[in-house]
């Protein structure tokens, strides 16, 4: 398909104009970033596999009902996705203490919380996200109090999904960050969940092991990240068996 006026550049992803008014592409790249763009690497593949299993959470939320961007798959690295007006917050869900919540508790990593806790921060790369307040948000106009009943009530049906689906498969569900997004249609607005669900934004530890199965392996060199992100692939069944679309060709003597 062929793809319109590049749109914005960020971190892991590219957005182009699409086919169709209210529809864009989104093309996954293989770069990686963390601590705010201060560690940065290519990393082989990475953009194949997160386009796979967005495109997997994706379909099965639209299929519990609930709305996200998504439209369908378009080749390895794109999918098509409906355009909406981004909601300038990272919607976080906590299942266990880890990252920025251990440290500034205190908490260890890997305590289970009491129950699931929502958190946001706004979406600024300057300021480095800074974690704010339903308070901020409302006095700033970022969200009304209608758009945050809904964020929380879509990001807790999130959380139940991805527990419950990743369970099923051996890993558990740490954390992990949405974004929604606003769409129009007549007179009406409604929320969807936009961007991606991919292990670049979600933790992931194996059940069994504990093993680090997220954008953690990437963040503090554990080892692959493209052999962890294919290995939660391969458990969902969102690869054929044993398929490594990652790998480069090897020379066969
Ligand atoms: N997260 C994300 N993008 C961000 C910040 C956080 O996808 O810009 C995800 C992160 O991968 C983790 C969860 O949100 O799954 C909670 O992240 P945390 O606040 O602990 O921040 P971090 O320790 O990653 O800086």
């Amino acid at each position: 398909m062929a793809r319109g006026k590049k749109l914005y550049e960020g971190k892991a992803k590219v957005l182009y104009e699409g086919p169709e008014p209210g529809t864009l592409v989104q093309y996954f790249k293989d770069d990686a970033t963390a601590f705010n763009a201060q560690k940065v690497d290519v990393i082989d593949g990475k953009g194949v596999l997160n386009n796979r299993l967005s495109e997997y959470f994706m379909v099965g939320l639209g299929q519990i009902g609930v709305p996200t961007h998504f439209l369908k798959r378009l080749n390895m690295r794109e999918q098509l996705v409906r355009s909406c007006e981004i909601i300038p917050l990272e919607v976080i869900v906590r299942n266990y203490a880890a990252g920025s919540m251990a440290k500034r508790l205190g908490i260890e990593e890997g305590k289970q919380l009491p129950r699931p806790i929502v958190e946001y921060s706004l979406k600024n790369d300057e300021l480095g996200d800074p974690l704010v307040t339903e308070e901020y948000i409302a006095a700033f106009g970022w969200a009304s109090p209608q758009d945050m009943d809904d964020i929380l009530s879509i990001a807790l049906r999130v959380n139940d999904f991805l527990s419950g689906v990743l369970y099923g498969v051996g890993i558990k569900l740490v954390d992990f960050k949405i974004e929604v997004g606003r769409v129009y249609e007549g007179d009406f607005q409604r929320l969807v969940v936009a961007d991606e669900i991919s292990p670049d934004s979600c933790r992931l530890w194996d059940i069994e092991t504990g093993r680090k199965l997220d954008k953690d392996v990437f963040r503090h060199d554990l080892g692959s990240l493209t052999e962890a992100y294919a290995e939660i692939a391969n458990r969902l069944g969102v690869l054929p068996k044993n398929a490594t679309p990652m790998q480069k060709p090897t020379l066969i003597n």
